[in-house]
């Protein structure tokens, strides 16, 4: 037949000659070497709104027919380091997202060229390895038993979802997986700060419990969980017939990187019965510190952990990790067995298959990036970058307490907040107030366009502030300096434009 002769050498559209794939590839990593080198030259961000961003993009519809694909990248890369807000620039300061180690960049590229399966250890033998070694590493690095069990995932979400439901799983006296919330009357219900993550939300609305499951605990004046608090609103509902089964800690808040006192609530849940479980998407490798925080110390008690790796470790998106201090609570709340798979069971030398430990089923190789960032600084170097990263955020709360035109608020981990307080005005009064709320928000506002620096912010007693977060191993003593500059000189000129006649003090 005609048509199978092609089939012989066949030529498939996707393919790419040896000789292509080392021109390319070789073109490619000289620009990403040459991009790092720019970065700090840069704009952080170009600012463009979405229709702008759009013009840069193929102004077509799918296309019919395919291009050369070295025309496709070198358009590409230009586009992707002309136009992104680029979070690895030094004078990133926003959220809590941080720049990707380079060995990272190279590990993502590996393992999409092996592109291994770890859904199944058959279909990735080495990668399910490494990945079950990455996992008992981060354990080893946070203080945590490291026969844990646990599972990478695409983030912190997740990583808190997953702890979540193994949670309700273990916890629920009756077959929650077979009979859902009908399986008994009493509401299902879980405690975390009135500081934490909206990933709670999400979970218990996932998990069936509705939003009203969740008791959101007074916090103190440092933004802590009060364990008296906690314990109070337990003890009420179980007098009311709620079935209390979670209570949730947070190792670095993301507004302010405040630590729950994690000992304490530890004990409330041993002797209540909670599952205790530890947020530590962003605080957790803190732990790792030689003087790491006292509040961290109850981390190694928790039922389950979560912790980022593409935050305060540096791996490129998207990489979160949950740690379960029993495995089988885990495999307990996910495995399904479908008839389609053959998996060899080996008692002696058992073969893990990570499809029965969380939501995916085919999965990437995740672990690969954060493993290789592991081994290339070990605990040593990522224990220095931390203790940098914090220095600098401990650096800019003196600069912002120290400058009259600037109020520092908190510092926490590596998160420091502060507002831009022009001369003559006194903090106190509501019209001042307001008025420093509408300044400091319309100046952020202008700050993340502007493309000299990125930051976010926080709201404190309904105070609008601004918000550094270091979690950047480029950014150096002169960047920190130059936020505050930064910050004074745009405030100043905000301030001339926007202060209403009258308002002084
Ligand atoms: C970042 C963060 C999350 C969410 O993690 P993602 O990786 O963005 O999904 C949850 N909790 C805390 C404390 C965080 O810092």
């Amino acid at each position: 037949m005609k048509e199978m002769e092609s089939l012989t050498n066949r030529r498939a559209p996707a393919a790419m000659s040896s000789e292509t794939f080392k021109k390319l590839g070789h073109a490619l990593v000289d620009q990403i070497a040459a991009f790092y080198d720019s970065l700090p030259a840069r704009a952080v961000t170009t600012g463009e709104p979405p229709r702008e961003i759009r013009t840069h993009l193929p102004d077509t519809g799918l296309p019919e027919h395919g291009m050369g694909a070295d025309a496709l990248l070198a358009e590409t890369t230009k586009v992707l380091f002309d136009h992104s807000l680029h979070i690895g620039h030094p004078r990133f300061f926003g959220y809590i997202t941080s720049p990707s180690m380079p060995v990272g960049v190279l590990g993502d590229f590996l393992a999409a060229a092996v592109n291994p399966n770890l859904g199944g250890w058959a279909l990735s033998p080495v990668g399910s390895e490494i990945e079950r070694q990455t996992i008992r590493w981060i354990a080893e690095l946070v203080g945590y038993p490291p026969d844990c069990g646990g599972l990478m995932v695409s983030g912190g979400n997740v990583a808190n979802l997953l702890g979540f439901f193994a949670a309700r799983k273990a916890r629920a006296p009756w077959d929650i997986r077979g009979s859902g919330l009908r399986g008994d009357a009493r509401q299902l219900t879980v405690y975390a700060s009135e500081e934490t993550h909206t990933w709670i939300e999400k979970a218990s609305d996932l998990a069936g419990l509705g939003t009203d499951a969740v008791r959101l605990i007074h916090i103190d004046e440092h933004q802590r969980m009060d364990p008296d608090a906690l314990e109070r609103r337990i003890v009420k509902d179980e007098s009311e017939n709620r079935l209390p089964f979670l209570a949730v800690a947070t190792a670095g808040t993301v507004s302010t990187g405040a630590i729950d006192p994690l000992p304490e609530i530890a004990a409330i849940c041993k002797k209540h019965g909670l599952w205790f479980h530890v947020d530590g998407a962003y605080g957790a490798p803190a732990a790792a510190l030689p003087d790491a925080p006292e509040a961290m110390k109850g981390l190694a008690e928790a039922d389950s952990v979560a912790i980022d790796p593409h935050k305060w470790l540096y791996s490129p998106l998207e990489a979160g990790c949950t740690l379960v201090r029993n495995p089988e609570h885990l495999h307990d709340a996910f495995s399904f067995r479908p008839k389609y798979y053959h998996f060899e069971e080996e008692a002696e030398d058992p073969r893990i298959n990570f499809y029965e430990y969380g939501i995916q089923n085919s999965r990437g190789f995740r672990a690969l990036k954060v493993w290789l960032g592991l081994r290339q600084v070990g605990r040593e170097g990522y224990a220095r970058m931390m203790q940098d990263d914090i220095l600098l955020a401990k650096h800019l709360f003196d600069l912002a307490d120290k400058d009259p035109e600037l109020q520092a608020f908190t510092q926490g981990l590596s998160i420091t907040t502060f507002r831009f307080v022009p001369e003559g005005l006194k903090p106190g009064t509501q019209a001042v107030e307001s008025y420093l709320n509408e300044l400091n928000e319309r100046l952020l506002t202008q700050l993340q366009s502007g493309g000299e620096t990125f930051l976010s912010n926080a709201v404190l007693d309904e105070r609008f502030l601004l918000r550094a977060c270091i979690v950047n191993f480029r950014t150096s003593l002169i960047d920190v300096e130059a936020l505050a500059d930064i910050v004074v000189d745009r405030g100043r000129r905000l301030d001339a434009e926007l202060r209403p006649p009258g308002l002084s003090s």
